[in-house]
């Protein structure tokens, strides 16, 4: 946003106007000025001449008749008009006649008339000059001047304001509305469509289309959003659903789909931390095929796989889904981790699964030979102060005193005397 000061578009197109007034002041009082002015001096030459023409009759009689009383009572007539301020008669016989104010012989208009002889208007008696005033036809004209000026200018005042106060409403105000709700607005608040407060009969003009075109983009931007904001949702559950994809492949076994050792030493020890709080039972057996290695060389790596997997759900069928976990510890070798089971259950449910791998488990090979596999256990529940390493170990030395004494067996045969976890 610039920091320059606002400047409203209002007060510059004011400031236009109002020059634009004073030039129009200046040329409309000069013409109306110079236009008065030679109605003026018009009607003012019309009158003298038609003070003359009114008096000229009866001095051309008083002349001719010789009565200078007459002559003089003219004078004073046409000196009546303040616009004449020295008349001098001059009768054909020498006889001169005047009256008014000498002083103004120098500065006036001099106009001179003939007086035509009362019976023969060709012939002249004598000539009237009359010196005009012009005082009175500049106050004259400096009046009306200024009743030209005053009524432009109030003329212009009015139009001035008028235009003042259009541009505010029309102009200013709608464009104010718009700024503060385009400032206002936020990223959330794109539904709230742009409304200015202006009445309908301004008619559709260019604002209105700023405010459409603002509309339609708020649409935009709006649709735009929504479908970043599905792309996102997406992207989100696509990216979530490969994390737990990458998740469950970090923790699990390829071949069995049994956790793998990276799973135990993460859960176990919070198994164990649970089983310890709330003074639980907590089993954990080891087992390891026997002689697994012999079942690679003589049938090969294949069969061996497929005889991990056929163990493997052989472990899942006899345990607690949901409550016992079985982990891939090593090659051939699984530990059964089995919540809320004391040692006693624990040897049970091991004897169980060596039973059914013995006598139950079978391998049909692809040529229809048929392999039977046995495997061994040993036991450890969870006693105080044990750790994972440790419950680990025990299970791991009772199952090497199984493979000890011949394999495919579950050790410790019976069940010692256990200290739970305080
Ligand atoms: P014991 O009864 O004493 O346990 O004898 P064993 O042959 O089972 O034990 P040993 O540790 O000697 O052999 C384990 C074999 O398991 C060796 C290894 O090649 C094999 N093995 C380990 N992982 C896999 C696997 O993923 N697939 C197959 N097919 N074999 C595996
Ligand atoms: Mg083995
Ligand atoms: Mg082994």
């Amino acid at each position: 946003m610039s920091n320059q000061a606002l400047q409203p578009i209002a007060n510059l197109l004011i400031r236009r106007v109002f020059k634009w007034v004073i030039l129009c002041v200046v040329c409309i009082s000069s013409l109306q000025a110079w236009l008065n002015y030679r109605a003026i001096e018009e009607n003012f030459n019309m009158t003298v001449d038609d003070v003359a023409h009114a008096h000229l009759p009866l001095l051309s009689v008083a002349i001719w008749d010789i009565e200078p009383q007459t002559i003089q009572k003219q004078i004073a007539l046409i000196l009546k008009n303040k616009t004449i301020s020295y008349v001098a008669i001059k009768a054909s016989t020498g006889q001169q006649f005047t009256g008014g104010d000498v002083n103004r012989l120098e500065n006036g208009q001099h106009m001179r008339f003939d007086i035509p002889a009362p019976a023969d208007a060709s012939k002249s008696v004598g000539t009237a000059e009359f010196v005009v005033d012009k005082t009175s036809l500049r106050k004259e004209l400096l009046r009306s001047f200024i009743i030209v000026i005053i009524e432009v200018i109030i003329l212009s005042i009015f139009i001035f304001v008028a235009v003042v106060a259009i541009l505010r409403h029309d102009l200013e105000k709608p464009m104010r509305q718009l700024a503060d709700f385009v400032k206002n607005l936020q990223a959330n608040q794109l539904a709230t469509k742009l409304e200015l407060k202006r009445k309908p009969e301004n008619g559709y003009n260019e604002i209105d289309l700023v405010v459409d075109g603002f509309r339609t983009m708020q649409d935009s931007l709006q649709k735009h959003i929504a479908n970043q904001d599905a792309l996102v949702a997406e992207r989100t559950s696509q990216l979530e659903a490969a994390m737990k994809t990458l998740k469950q492949l970090s923790i699990t076994d390829g071949l069995t789909n049994c956790y793998n050792r990276l799973l135990f030493n993460e859960r176990m020890p919070a198994e164990i931390q649970r089983a310890i709080r709330y003074q639980r039972h907590l089993a954990l057996v080891f087992c390891d095929i026997d002689l697994f290695k012999k079942i690679n060389d003589e049938y090969g790596h294949a069969v061996g796989d497929n005889v991990l997997i056929a163990f493997t759900q052989c472990l899942v069928d006899e345990l607690r889904a949901d409550v016992d976990w079985i982990v891939r510890y090593g090659g051939e070798e699984f530990i059964m981790v089995l919540p809320e089971t004391s040692l006693i259950a624990a040897l049970e449910v091991a004897e169980r699964i060596r039973h059914k791998v013995e006598h139950d488990l079978v391998i049909r090979l692809s040529d229809g030979r048929i392999l039977h596999i046995t495997a061994s256990f040993g036991v450890a529940q969870l006693q105080a102060a044990d750790s994972m390493e440790s419950m680990v170990q025990r299970a791991d030395e009772w199952l090497y005193k199984a493979k000890s004494q011949g394999r495919n067996q579950v050790y410790p045969k019976a069940a010692p005397v256990i200290h739970l976890a305080p």
